[in-house]
């Protein structure tokens, strides 16, 4: 055994021990190990931003506590690490870096740029993510820009086509007219805005009646294909069936019954345009209306416009409510606060195109979904309604084509003189066919030999949500299944309605089995003010900074213990603060029990005595290795690191070893079976709280279990010793109560000092102590030795069996402590 070093230099000892981890190999997954339990996590690959803000460090701290834990619990653990390379956020920093739209240069400079980003922000965030000390498994490491991975995102997309999954097809998208694609609901945001509510007259045909209508985009009155209002709102009914103008552009539209109108909103008459909501998109559907294509997909007004042709969206509006005002046909307008989705990465206004895109059919899903999500445990088990929810308001299919550059290409040709679409073979992939020819040398249905290559390529999420399947090694390895479904699904509450769900979609599809058995949700960080952390809030922290000032393992036990798992935890400062004082003190008893331990052999077989406070303590500890176990089987993080703090800091050091001290440096042959009681017994609860904390703080307790046990425990890493199973022999209620009795005791005597503003070392000349009956004056006495050397009790120590004069027999702490405190003198 080594004695501890005096400083505490957290920077030093976290970077030895993460470069000595990597050398161990402890992280690595045994691939060929088919004796221990496969555990497996589901890694998110991140985005690459660039920055490892608080938020990544709260992911990755949960993820690390997972494996780590599961590592000691003897799970052959698979922590694998990739990165969601492809998607808008790169193009769009490449666009303003370069200062350049993507049409501007050729397509290969241009994904030549991204993939520079890209790496340049791996290499900053992986530097992030090593410093907080995650146990990942590097030689797992991927990177969805690869055309390696191209091959497993291809493949599951030409194995879903074969399945009926993947279809071609004309239908409205969410399309976002700045990034000029089309983008699926789950990356639309819907923010409040204030809009106008215009009152426009809309004349009956033929008549000088007309009808109110409220809208809030006038500007789709060129694509006004119907007005429709409820046929039991008796103000409208007889319209049913006639005929009405559409303002400004000389052309009839029908009046429609339709039930679903809320005669309470606007006037009760309302205009359908392709499209200008959702809703719209539902009336021509079920009404078989016929569809203008008013918008092009950059946002501009197209032909269909007629005089408004050519202007963007907010040009047409002003335009048409000029035209509207000067024709009399604006009655009035009025301010509402209105929602409108807009582009999740751009903020740019989502309008509805009916374009051609590629589909995955996910709607026939939803039930699937909604039952695994329910026969699984969700960490906490609320948020699982947010994945259920999300399911049933889903009312269209998945659009996984986008016009893009920066991502999986489709492997989909066109035959030039059918037409034929010719998807890629499996054998193919991966294949550009931006760049390649199919491999067939003519088109199997006409026999043309000309063909062009799918320019559109996949949404990103076509990439990331198949990592259950790719983790476990597929489609490589023959025994994948192994390792499938994942053991965790570990995720944030703002990608539940993507990650978790497209999860699930596809590997149903694909596989016809769930991809994970579980599903560990964090919540957001928030700035110290509780509001979402911004840079302009100035209520930001950079992660970069607080692990270089704090350490990994005061900033770890932040993100364990900062809340309540899947709420959102706010990032204060002063609990990184607290955790790095906690650590001080474990440094500072470890190096003082170190030095009281320096004679202690574990393995000698000498006589031990084992006190009442000895007990007390022993069986504390079982207790605490009980709760701290199962608050980790829950994943309830804060539960964990708060109880082994409060154990650690108050039970242990402030009771036990200040109780034991005394009995610590009395050497004398007499007293050696009694110390050695006390050694032992720090030795093994300082070891079990060493343990229990290994998978928070992972750092500093294997800098001390190098120092104090790897000798005797025999293991190359604290990391891989066996996780604690309670000893139930050694819980004992009895003691337990009694331990506490006496800790009272010692408490009020030290509270008694206090009271007189006394110094806490300064003698006890005499105590008298009120036990108040027999048992606990026995109790007291068979720890005088304990009590005495703790208080410094130099004089007479007297334990009476009954309650103080003209007091009444007190209740628990159960004895009354009179005590005269005083300076020795030596004579
Ligand atoms: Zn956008
Ligand atoms: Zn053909």
């Amino acid at each position: 055994m080594q004695p501890m070093p005096k400083e505490y230099n957290f920077a030093e000892i976290e970077r030895k021990w993460q470069s000595k981890w990597e050398e161990m190999g402890i992280y690595h997954y045994d691939w060929n190990d088919k004796q221990r339990v496969p555990y497996s996590i589901d890694t998110p690959p991140p985005y690459p931003s660039g920055e490892l803000h608080m938020g990544n460090v709260l992911n990755w701290t949960y993820f690390d506590m997972v494996a780590r834990y599961k590592r000691m619990q003897g799970f052959n653990v698979l922590f694998p690490q990739g990165w969601d390379c492809h998607g808008l956020g790169i193009e769009i920093q490449v666009e303003k870096a370069k200062n350049i739209r993507k049409r501007d240069v050729p397509p290969d400079q241009f994904r030549e740029w991204c993939i520079e980003l890209v790496e340049k922000y791996i290499a900053m965030m992986k530097e992030g993510i090593l410093k907080m000390g995650a146990s990942i498994d590097w030689t797992t490491e991927y990177k969805t820009m690869d055309p390696d991975y191209w091959r497993r995102t291809q493949l599951s997309f030409v194995l879903l086509h074969k399945k009926g999954f993947m279809y071609q097809g004309t239908h409205p998208v969410n399309w976002c007219p700045r990034d000029e694609t089309a983008i699926a609901d789950a990356e639309v945001d819907h923010v409040k805005k204030e809009g106008t509510l215009h009152y426009i007259r809309f004349y009956l045909e033929g008549s000088n009646e007309y009808l109110l209508i409220a809208t809030s985009r006038p500007e789709f009155i060129p694509a006004c294909v119907a007005v429709e209002v409820n046929p039991k709102d008796e103000r409208y009914s007889k319209y049913i069936g006639r005929k009405i103008s559409v303002p400004l552009m000389n052309r009839e539209v029908t009046i429609i019954s339709e039930e679903s109108v809320d005669p309470g909103f606007g006037t009760g008459v309302v205009q359908i345009c392709t499209y200008g909501d959702k809703e719209d998109v539902k009336t021509v559907i079920k009404h078989k209306l016929p569809v203008i294509r008013l918008l092009t997909e950059s946002g501009r007004i197209s032909e269909a416009g007629c005089k408004y042709s050519g202007l963007y969206v907010n040009q047409a509006r002003a335009a048409i409510v000029a035209d509207l005002t000067t024709a009399g046909l604006l009655e009035k307008t009025e301010k509402i606060q209105q929602e409108v989705g807009v582009c999740d990465r751009c903020k740019a206004q989502v309008e509805i195109l009916e374009v051609k895109q590629w589909f995955m059919k996910t709607m026939p899903l939803s039930k699937a979904v909604e039952k695994n999500a329910n026969e699984i445990p969700w960490y906490p088990d609320y948020m699982k309604n947010r994945l259920i929810d999300w399911t049933r308001a889903l009312d269209w299919d998945w659009v996984v084509s986008r016009q893009r550059l920066f991502a999986t290409p489709i492997p989909v040709w066109y035959c030039h003189s059918c037409g034929e679409v010719i998807v890629a073979q499996e054998s193919w992939v991966p294949i550009d066919p931006r760049m390649e020819k199919p491999h067939i040398d003519k088109c199997p249905r006409c026999g043309g030999v000309g063909f062009t290559g799918e320019t559109d390529v996949l949404d990103t999420w076509m990439d990331s949500s198949i990592t259950c399947a790719v983790h476990a090694g597929w489609p490589d390895r023959s025994d994948w299944k192994h390792l499938y479904p994942a053991s965790v699904h570990p995720s944030g509450t703002d990608i539940i309605r993507t990650w978790a769900y497209y999860l699930m979609v596809r590997h149903l599809a694909l596989f016809d089995q769930r991809p994970f058995d579980s599903v560990l949700i964090n919540g957001m960080v928030l700035g110290a003010d509780g509001r979402k952390m911004s840079k302009s809030l100035k209520n930001y922290a950079a992660a970069p900074e607080v692990l270089n000032k704090s350490g990994a393992d005061a900033t770890r036990q932040w993100a364990a213990g900062g809340g309540a798992t899947g709420s959102d935890i706010p990032y204060r400062a002063q609990d990184v603060e607290y955790g790095r004082r906690f650590l001080v003190k474990l440094w500072n008893v470890t190096g003082f029990a170190s030095n009281l331990l320096a004679d202690y052999d574990p393995k000698a077989k000498a006589e031990v005595e084992l006190q009442l406070l000895d007990k007390w303590i022993l069986s504390k500890t079982e207790n605490l290795a009980k709760k701290v176990t199962e608050a980790f089987e829950k994943c309830q993080f804060n539960v964990a690191i708060e109880e082994i703090r409060n154990f650690t800091w108050h039970v242990f050091c402030d009771y036990y070893i200040e109780s034991v001290k005394d009995r610590l440096y009395h050497q004398e042959e007499e007293n050696a079976a009694k110390r050695r009681a006390a050694q032992r017994t720090l030795y093994e609860v300082l070891y079990k709280i060493l343990q229990l904390l290994a998978p928070i703080t992972p750092h500093l307790t294997e800098e001390i279990y190098q120092n104090m046990y790897a000798e005797d425990k025999g293991l190359k890493s604290l990391q891989i010793t066996p996780w604690p199973k309670v000893d139930n022999a050694l819980v004992d209620d009895t003691i337990e109560e009694e331990g506490d009795k006496v800790m009272a005791l010692i408490e009020d005597v030290r509270r008694k000092k206090a009271a007189q503003k006394l110094p806490l070392n300064i003698p006890v000349l005499s105590l008298e102590v009120y036990a108040g009956n027999e048992t606990s004056a026995d109790l007291i006495l068979s720890c005088k030795g304990d009590i005495a050397g703790t208080l410094k009790v130099v004089g007479d120590f007297s334990v009476i069996p009954k309650a103080g004069q003209g007091q009444e027999v007190p209740q628990f702490p159960g004895v009354i402590a009179v005590a005269i405190f005083g300076t020795v003198t030596k004579k």
